[in-house]
């Protein structure tokens, strides 16, 4: 049987791109510039496709082993793979190199990307088909200066924004608790409140902690201790009122497993560069769906290409109903290899109607978005 185009060539950058803001996150503070790893795979047709490993090296990987991960393991397995195989292709790189999430889902994106261009069809469609055209759009309170964030959140709901993640944990806890009153005194109910702890708080002590802030109604309080405590975390979520969600402690299915069996959480983050792939989101996402956990679209420092990606897995996964966080390319990153940034209105992400990722690079917009540290 006549398998299709082929995989033809295989470019493969490590690039910097400067950002506008400082962020504290707790695990770790990001400041000046994130270093990310982009993928340009071409078929033998002539189509070109676009996929990124955005690695966070306190969290996940590194993007330098992502580059020698994608550069000098997958690349035998990549060229000459047939564009319509891309679960075969999928199994073979899990087989030859273990780990690495964000390399293999940067190829992911690239083959789905071409197919989408090829067949004239949306990421989104290939993955099932759009359940929904719009994305809620979280932005993250995690500057050090809260003033600045403050009039960054009254601009922000003035157009429209009702999500906001505050990074908690980071200051002092009696801050955190001024920042949440001074919040919710501006706002009201008219934001929507989550907090991300980014596993700042030790199990002795957390439930107090957490009972403080409960009483600001916060949607979800996100990986309050460390990643391996998920019998603190079962007991919060059985305690508390507020859900429970699971980031770090939730990268894939057998993590999610386990969650579940212990009942350790009411929700979880889905990240592809936790995961590893779009259809690997979408099976989490299954057994997420069956134990009544919804998910919520997370980020790491992520630029354009892999949010689109992320965007088009939101589009057409029911489950992931809490919103996403895709905020980079517009409020953080100064600069970004896409010709057009992925619309954003009334504090929505806007899925877009092209082929593909519904996005577009251009030799141009990649020599200019971005500092370039190596290409293989
Ligand atoms: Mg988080």
């Amino acid at each position: 049987m006549n398998a299709g185009p082929t995989i033809e060539r295989m470019r493969v950058f490590l690039v910097e791109s400067p950002i506008k803001m400082a962020r504290a996150q707790g695990v770790g503070s990001v400041k000046g510039s994130v270093r990310r790893v982009l993928l340009q795979l071409t078929a033998s047709d002539g189509t070109v496709g676009w996929g990124e490993a955005a690695p966070w090296e306190v969290f996940t990987g590194t993007p330098e082993a992502a580059f020698l991960g994608l550069d000098l393991y997958l690349r035998p397995i990549v060229m000459g793979a047939p564009v319509r195989r891309l679960r075969s292709l999928m199994a073979k790189m899990d087989r030859a190199l273990t780990g690495h999430p964000e390399a293999k889902v940067a190829v992911e994106m690239a083959m789905l990307d071409i197919l989408g261009w090829q067949t004239g069809l949306g990421v989104s469609e290939l993955l099932g088909g759009r359940v929904r055209d719009t994305i809620p759009l979280s932005f993250s309170i995690a500057d050090p200066d809260f003033d600045a964030d403050l009039a960054r959140m009254h601009a922000m709901v003035a157009e429209g924004h009702r999500l906001f993640k505050v990074k908690t944990g980071v200051k002092p806890h009696a801050e955190d608790m001024a920042h949440l009153e001074a919040m919710r005194d501006a706002f009201g109910d008219r934001i929507d409140l989550r907090l991300d702890y980014n596993q700042a708080l030790e199990p002795f002590r957390a439930m107090t902690v957490l009972r403080d802030v409960d009483r600001f109604r916060p949607t979800f309080i996100e990986q309050p201790v460390p990643r391996r405590h998920l019998d603190a975390m079962a007991g919060f979520s059985a305690a508390l009122d507020t859900p429970v969600l699971a980031d770090e402690s939730c990268f894939d299915a057998t993590d999610l497993m386990e969650i579940i069996r212990r009942q350790a959480a009411d929700a979880i983050s889905v990240k592809l560069m936790k995961v590893g792939g779009m259809l690997k989101a979408q099976a989490l996402m299954a057994i997420a769906d069956t134990a009544g956990l919804p998910g919520y679209g997370g980020t790491l420092w992520e630029g354009g290409i892999a949010l689109a990606a992320g965007t088009q897995l939101i589009a057409a996964t029911p489950g992931i109903s809490l919103g996403c966080e895709f905020y980079m390319p517009h409020h953080v990153l100064t600069e970004d290899v896409l010709e057009e940034r992925i619309p954003q209105a009334n504090g929505e992400v806007v899925v877009p109607d092209m082929p593909g990722l519904g996005i577009r690079i251009s030799d141009y917009s990649l020599k200019h978005g971005a500092k370039h540290l190596a290409e293989a």
